[in-house]
Order: structure tokens, then sequence, then C-alpha cells
């Protein structure tokens, strides 16, 4: 239950209140806001005169749940907006990892000359080997920095495990947590601590349950700037790399007021498919797209088989544009 105190009651009443009643408390707009467990489907004894409004949700899905905010959180992604009233789709594009200054130059170049806003790249890589390429770290965040200086555009990159996330929360414009840091309690806390956007990605083993209360983390310690991102999912099925939940999809539009973004790269694990995999996303109406571009697909030194090269991408940027006005929806 998410509970609005009256404004009436001073901080100290309402962290009392906080502790008696097991709950996390939070403030918003001069308000505090207690957050009870979502089994709790009564207001508590003795809350009654203190109260302005009360929340029951289904479960622990609160903050992000559509019975608490009807409407689609709106988030700033640097110069654009995401969810709200906004109608936009927003691209971020780029490859999956900053190679070298001339290669994420490129693909930031790329970016300007269509006119996507968001430039994504890994500097430290969540690989499954630790023989891969693990990223360049630092040197990677200060070439993104540069990438910003230079093309005005928002950055997005991931923290893998919370050593470096006072770095990712420096150097980059919006955090991206990975599927596999999405359990990283570290990473979620900290990331409650910032006002910086959030994108969360859906652990591959996940529940859309889990999934969510990963992005309720984030909200409960104080960030309503949190996104959320279907990345696909392990199923039986081997000839794509996952499987991509649209079913997912679309119950997070209809139950959780988060912003959804779509990346049909890593899901698809082929470049081949990316196309029409992003085109029935887009389908979808979904506030955002992720789509890995990269100079020489085949030199890349992680995901190499999913990016896209500068002209499918460009191609399917294009195709992108009628569905769009067809929808109704700004792709920005
Ligand atoms: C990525 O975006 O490059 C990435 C590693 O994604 P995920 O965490 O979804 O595997
Ligand atoms: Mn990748």
């Amino acid at each position: 239950m998410i509970i609005h105190l009256k404004n009436s009651v001073s901080e100290e009443t309402a962290k009392e209140l906080g502790i008696l009643h097991k709950s996390i408390l939070l403030k918003e707009n001069n308000t505090h806001i207690l957050i009870t467990a979502g089994s709790v489907k009564n207001l508590p004894q003795g809350l009654e005169d203190l109260t302005e409004s009360f929340y029951v949700t289904d479960s622990d899905i609160q903050l992000a749940s559509r019975n608490y905010r009807k409407e689609t959180r709106e988030v700033k992604l640097g110069s654009v907006t995401i969810g709200g009233n906004s109608g936009n789709t927003v691209m971020i594009s780029g490859p999956c990892s900053v190679e070298s200054e001339e290669q994420i130059t490129l693909a930031a170049e790329l970016c300007v000359k269509l006119g996507v806003k968001i430039l994504r790249a890994g500097c430290y890589k969540p690989r499954t080997s630790p023989y891969s390429f693990q990223g360049l770290g630092l040197e990677g965040l200060k070439l993104l920095a540069k990438m910003r200086e230079k093309y005005g555009l928002a950055v997005i990159t991931e923290v893998k495990d919370a050593s470096h996330i006072e770095e990712i929360i420096e150097y980059s414009d919006i955090i991206q947590i990975g599927a596999k840091a999405m359990y990283d309690h570290g990473i979620l806390n900290r990331c409650g601590k910032t006002q910086k956007p959030v994108l969360i990605k859906r652990g591959f083993g996940s529940t859309l349950q889990e999934f969510v209360q990963s992005a309720e983390f984030v909200l409960s310690g104080g960030n309503p700037n949190v996104i959320l991102c279907e990345r696909g999912i392990r199923t039986f099925e081997t000839k794509t790399r996952f499987t991509l939940d649209l079913c997912g999809v679309a119950y997070l539009k209809e139950y959780t007021n988060l912003p959804v973004v779509l990346d049909p790269s890593h899901a698809m694990g082929y470049a081949y498919g990316v196309p029409d995999l992003t085109r029935a996303c887009m389908a979808m109406g979904v506030d955002g797209l992720l789509i890995e571009t990269h100079p020489t697909p085949k030199s890349a030194l992680s995901d190499a088989s999913q990016q896209l090269d500068f002209n499918e991408f460009t191609e399917l940027y294009n195709s992108l544009k009628p569905l769009a006005t067809a929808l109704n929806r700004n792709l920005v």
C-alpha cells in the first residue's frame, strides 16, 4: 500500500510512522509517502487522520503500477522526452562496445546524420567469458563524454557491478543496468539515490514480476526516472539468441506506468532478423527502441553477429518513419 501523508505531518512524525508501520519513507514534492508491503490492503489503524490518500496495489509492483499512477511517467533523456504524453518513440543506437575513438566517432556521426539523439555503447562489458573483450573502462567513458561535447548527443552506457557505478553516474546521461545486473542491489540502491535516468534491462531468466520489482528498488529509493527494457528471455529455442517477449511488453504497457524500450538486437542475436523485429516492436507503439550499429560489424569486439552496418541501420531507420506516422507517433 502507498500512503500519502497530509502535508501537515512533520518529517519527524513521518519517520516514526515509517518505523512503526515497517514501511519505506519517500518524499516527493514535499509530500511524505509511506510504502508498506503490497500485501497490506487496509489503511493501518491510527493513520486515518494523518492520511491524504492511499493506493492499494495487487502485489509489490507498487510505485510502478498504473493503480498508483495512471499516466506513463515522463522521463527526460537529454533533449528528448520519453513517456508522458510525448507520443515519442525514442531511438537509441550505437555499437555494443566503445572500441576506439575512430569507431565511436563514426557511430556518433551516423546518429547526427539521421537525427538520432541518443548514442549507446558499453565500456564495462558483462561478458560470458573472461577471455573475451571486457570493454575499455574509464577510457571508453571519456570517449563517450567527448562525443556528447562534440555532437550534443545524450549517451547511455551500462553499469556491470557496483565497483564503477560512480564513474557511470558521472559520465553518462542515462545509466543502463544490464540484464545480468538486474538483481544487483548495490547498483539498484545507488541508482535510487541519483536523479539520472536509469534504463533497466530484464534479466533473461526473470519473470515480469521480478523485473518490475527491480525497478521498485530504484523508485522507492527516490529516483522516479526509470525506464524498462525488454531484451529477450531464454526459452527452449536455440536458433535465435533469445526470445523477445512481446506478450510481456503488452503486460508492462497495461499494468505499469514506466516507459518501455525494446531491444530487438540482443533478442535476435543475428543482424538478418533485426529490421523485421524492430518494425514489429514499432507496431506495438513502444516508447523507445535500442539498436546496435557498428561501422564494421564483422570486426566488432562484442556482439558481432547482431550489429547492423550503417547502410542496414539507415534503411531500417527510414522504414520506421511511415510506420510512426501511421501509428501517430514521433520517431525521435
Ligand atoms: C548490451 O546492451 O550491450 C548488453 C550487454 O545488453 P544485455 O544486458 O541486455 O545483455
Ligand atoms: Mn551488446
